[in-house]
């Protein structure tokens, strides 16, 4: 007899997966690369914006005498720690709605 355990439906796209496959969330792993692609794309806007804001104080406030490629050390940190935490809120929203699914043709079709 076999018990429930060992296969489970996603929570966002209520497909059935083995329970291996599925993360603690009960997340499938193409829901999570439509959330991660999906997240992605607003991490590198906001992260950008942020790397071109710390290159502007970097520019116009700091004033290096030398402009060498050091300097554009903090605005890459900048965009990679930002963009990533972006993603981190973005996995985390859609998480928090159960699904991404629902409104995928909506968000697609921009
Ligand atoms: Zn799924």
């Amino acid at each position: 007899m076999r018990f429930g355990a060992s296969e489970t439906s996603c929570r966002s796209c209520q497909q059935i997966y083995p329970a291996s496959d599925l993360d603690r969330y009960l997340w499938c792993p193409n829901c999570l690369k439509t959330v991660r692609k999906r997240g992605a794309s607003w991490a590198r806007a906001i992260g950008l914006l942020g790397g071109v804001a710390v290159a502007l104080y970097v520019i116009l406030a700091v004033k290096p005498s030398r402009l060498t490629l050091l300097w554009a050390v903090p605005p890459l940190m900048t965009y990679v720690l930002i963009s990533r935490i972006a993603v981190a809120v973005a996995l985390g929203y859609y998480r928090a709605r159960g699904s991404v699914t629902e409104s995928s043709s909506a968000a697609e079709s921009e």
